[in-house]
């Protein structure tokens, strides 16, 4: 057993076992909730070349008390059975934070994305989808993988393929992958949901007067400075957004080649366009690379975001952060006993299964609109947009005065698809974040966010438990 995923895994039950001794839940059902209620490891053959590899998978459904079952799929060559199981478990709290009505699933190929053609890629991909399928472990009302670590819109578009090859008589099949192309049954704004998420629980963080007081900090995003590690999907779009929406200064960024640091600030676009046409963001003008890699956790800053893997603070670096505000995009990143170092040292932590949640509640719009098999807007944008324009030209007559064709314009724009997801969205990240604060602040014993977030989390599981008839 690798000691980083088991780390991961203990940190997970570890976390869940605290928390649940703050609630009145039975014990019958906490250890319900806890276990994961089906995993299925698989190995399969895949033609490489001329030769023939057998690829270890797994898909594991932690919790079915709401389905389909929901989370992504991530392809790396540090996946067993432990971290998949973690991260099935944190994926049903994550939904029942943010009012995803799913249970929390999650998948794993045990292969470094890099080492593979794209040909190669979709072969192994196109190979686990008819395992899932034979097991019946993937279904619009089943099970919902998604993106994760690894795999993007490509992937999920060989899944939705290989699915309806197999199942194109069901009418909902579209529904039974999320992440995918626009064009192919995807949804504007899942790619950069993560992020966006991530970037609004910050904001609202930085809006709550209790929270500013707890970290001495003054109020609004706007001139904070953010270190970010890992340049994927939602470290990029973290960062793109925080800085063009937040105003946030972006001093600290690191990769796998690195960590470089600016203290006037580090354009986000810039970076991922150099790192784009060189490999690296080593060498990004203006920039000073650290020494070692690792050197990002100490980099002096208001916010730490951690959006890679987990387990990457730990009880041996965690004496070393000193940012105020932690915010764990990747799901994981801090282990349990880090926790405590970083918290004791009077900094707070907002936890993945309330951060990173932006990406599954799109998923939950793009698995709503397959079934709807409509457009978000498509019924009321040109009736809104109507309606306004009315409005407008109303007012013009009464007034005497017209409206500059600028302003004209942006008053009456009916909403788009991309505007209802990112005010869905929005909506969600504040709402799920003042029912964590009401736990937090209504609760002497807990004493920190993610105990309030584990807390919440697992009052709804129960409760839905209970609706079931499950448990009296
Ligand atoms: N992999 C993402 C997560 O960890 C998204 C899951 C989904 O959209 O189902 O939350």
């Amino acid at each position: 057993m690798s000691s980083k995923q088991a780390k991961f895994f203990e940190s997970v039950q570890h976390n869940f076992d605290r928390a649940a001794s703050y609630t009145d839940i039975h014990p019958g059902l906490l250890a319900q909730i806890k276990v994961c209620n089906a995993v299925y490891q698989m190995n399969f053959p895949v033609k490489i070349g001329d030769s023939y590899e057998v690829i270890e998978a797994y898909r594991v459904q932690h919790s079915h008390h709401r389905l389909p079952t929901k989370g992504g799929i991530r392809f790396s060559h540090l996946v067993d059975q432990e971290e998949v199981m973690a991260l099935a478990a944190l994926m049903t709290y994550k939904c029942a934070i943010v009012d995803v009505p799913f249970g929390g699933a999650k998948g794993g190929v045990k292969v470094s994305p890099r080492a593979y053609t794209a040909e190669e890629l979709e072969r192994i991909t196109r190979r686990y989808t008819v395992e899932l399928i034979r097991k019946n472990f993937i279904g619009p009302s089943i099970d919902v993988p998604a993106p994760d670590y690894g795999t993007g819109e490509r992937e999920m578009a060989w899944i939705l393929d290989t699915y309806q090859t197999f199942k194109g008589g069901e009418i909902d099949a579209t529904g039974c992958v999320t992440g995918k192309p626009v064009r192919q049954n995807g949804i504007r704004g899942r790619t950069e949901a993560t992020g966006r998420g991530v970037f609004y629980g910050l904001r609202e963080v930085y809006n709550e007067e209790k929270m500013l007081k707890r970290i001495g900090a003054t109020k609004g995003l706007a001139g904070k400075t953010m270190v970010i590690q890992g340049m994927g999907n939602v470290g990029s779009y973290t960062g793109l957004i925080s800085q063009n929406e937040g105003d946030v200064k972006i001093i600290g960024l690191s990769e796998i080649e690195g960590t470089i640091y600016n203290e006037k600030g580090i354009d986000m676009q810039a970076a991922l366009d150099y790192r784009a046409a060189n490999g690296t963001i080593i060498g990004l003008p203006g920039s000073t690379s650290l020494p070692n890699r690792g050197d990002w956790v100490g980099i002096e800053c208001d916010i730490l975001v951690p959006a890679a893997l987990e387990s990457v603070i730990t009880e041996d670096n965690a004496h070393l952060v000193k940012a105020k505000v932690i915010g764990e995009a990747a799901n994981g990143p801090i282990t349990s006993k880090a926790a405590d170092i970083i918290i004791k040292n009077g900094s707070i932590i907002i936890p993945d299964m309330y951060l990173n949640a932006g990406g599954v509640t799109v998923s939950y719009f793009e698995w709503l609109k397959n079934l709807s098999h409509m457009r978000f807007g498509r019924m009321d944008k040109r009736f809104n947009h109507n309606t306004y324009e009315n409005i407008v030209s109303t007012f013009e007559n009464l007034t005497g005065k017209t409206v500059g064709n600028k302003e004209r314009e942006f008053i009456t724009r009916g909403a788009e698809e991309v505007d209802l997801v990112r005010s869905g969205l929005e909506e969600t990240m504040i709402n799920s974040f003042y029912q964590i604060m009401e736990v937090y602040h209504g609760n002497k014993k807990i004493k920190n966010l993610r105990d309030a977030a584990f807390v919440t989390a697992l009052n709804k599981v129960a409760s839905d438990y209970m609706t079931l008839g499950v448990f009296p």
